[in-house]
């Protein structure tokens, strides 16, 4: 961050306020806080509820709308390995949801153990490393089963590799870690290909280690030559370490955000053991909407061509998040904040000790933000400095007037802070 200009930020002390009453009076209620696809988007996908007809025979002649088919249909799984970069033997298909699965995966290791283990992971505490900021719904779920989290620092090229390999090498409690590799929620990171190496490579210290490698954002790019990021799942293959990583995927923000599909990418000893798992839970995953993805996306080509279609839709709306930042606090040193290459969100750094009072200063007038805190491990932001800003789903008229509530509220915060 640039050294702050105080003289400049006093100067401005008047205008900010009659900027701040000006909003105050605008009586506001401005939503910026999750990261949903907005109608629009939604509306790309409206072929799939009508694709099927009445033909809902798979190619195999099964019928969807019965019972079965547990980790999913032959041409859904060929659709989703595509998706996923590995081979059908290797993908499970979820129902909706992929932090379902990631849910029932630490449940079950919890509960049950994993392949090459030595049992229930509750047997003893259970740690997991958190690259910060993070996904607030990872953190829940350790939080929800009393995992202990340790934040990491997340790079522009991924998590901090020498602390994670200290740690994962030093202490056996140390079971697993979260990823999003590519495009990161919240700051876009995409993981190097040294990343994906280290991470095959390095030794744990338990061996039953797992990386739950989130692959939420694989095919949202917001530009045409996107990071290319290595398959884990590949390096761990090769590292003599197939077992290690878990990947998880969903057409969430591609189809329907609450009737997409799911998939999990695993070694095939993890998929079976996926297998044997949701043989307990569910007969079979909902085939029919398997079916609908398959006929209306038919190959990766199909994904990638409407995967363009979004991002017509929602990169405008992320070059006004950035002109907006840029101008307000570009040179201020008030704040830093990440102009990603795809995702779904905008990361905004402020001054230390400054993120809860700027998110309930615009709360106070009208815009709610993510809370501030969110994407640490317990709410709890030591810098009390991340704020996740999520463009996708208000149209630009209100980003426009939000990103401007933002940056009154970081400088009049700031202006406090300093003069105090
Ligand atoms: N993973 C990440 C990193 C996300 O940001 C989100 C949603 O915001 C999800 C997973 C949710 O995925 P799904 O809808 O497949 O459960």
């Amino acid at each position: 961050m640039s050294s702050v200009n105080l003289t400049a930020l006093k100067a401005s002390a008047e205008d900010l306020e009659r900027r701040y009453a000006k909003f105050s009076d605008a009586r506001l209620s401005l939503d910026m806080t999750r990261g949903k696809p907005c109608p629009e988007q939604l509306d790309l996908a409206n072929g799939l509820l009508t694709v099927l007809g009445s033909d809902y025979r798979a190619a195999d002649g099964t019928d969807c709308r019965n019972y079965g088919g547990l980790d999913g249909l032959p041409e859904s799984k060929a659709l989703f390995a595509a998706f996923m970069e590995a081979s059908p033997k290797e993908v499970l298909l979820g129902d909706n949801s992929s932090l379902a699965l990631m849910h029932d995966t630490v449940a079950r290791a919890l509960s049950h153990g994993v392949p090459g283990g030595d049992g229930p992971w509750s047997r003893s505490p259970v740690k997991f490393l958190c690259p910060v900021p993070g996904y607030d719904r990872h953190f829940a779920i350790c939080e929800h089963f009393g995992v202990e989290m340790v934040n990491v620092d997340l790079y522009e090229d991924g998590p901090d590799m020498d602390r994670i390999e200290h740690l994962a090498a030093s202490d056996p409690a140390v079971k697993g870690m979260w990823v999003v590799p590519k495009y990161a929620n919240p700051s876009g990171a995409t993981c190097s290909a040294r990343v994906v190496e280290r991470l095959a490579a390095m030794r744990t210290a338990a061996k039953d280690f797992r990386i739950l490698w989130d692959n939420a954002y694989a095919h949202h790019h917001l530009t045409s030559s996107p990071p290319a990021l290595a398959s884990l799942l590949d390096a761990c293959k090769a590292a003599g370490n197939a077992d290690r990583v878990l990947t998880y995927g969903s057409t969430s923000k591609v189809s329907f955000a609450g009737a997409g599909i799911a998939v999990m990418a695993a070694s095939e000893a993890n998929v079976a053991w996926m297998r044997r798992h949701r043989s307990r839970s569910t007969i079979g995953p909902d085939k029919l909407n398997e079916l609908r993805h398959v006929r209306f996306f038919r190959d990766m080509d199909g994904v990638r061509a409407h995967m363009e279609k979004h991002a017509a839709i929602i990169r405008p709306k992320f070059d006004r998040v950035s002109s907006i930042l840029r101008r307000e606090l570009g040179d201020t040193g008030l704040g830093t904040f990440t102009e990603p290459l795809g995702g779904y969100f905008v990361s905004l750094d402020t001054m230390d000790g400054c993120a809860k009072a700027v998110v309930q200063m615009a709360a106070d007038i009208g815009v709610k933000l993510t809370e501030a805190g969110a994407t640490f491990p317990y709410g709890r932001d030591p810098r009390d400095r991340n704020i996740r800003i999520a463009p996708t789903l208000p149209n630009l008229a209100d980003i426009e007037t939000a990103m401007q509530v933002v940056a009154v509220c970081v400088k009049r915060v700031s202006l406090k802070k300093l003069a105090g």
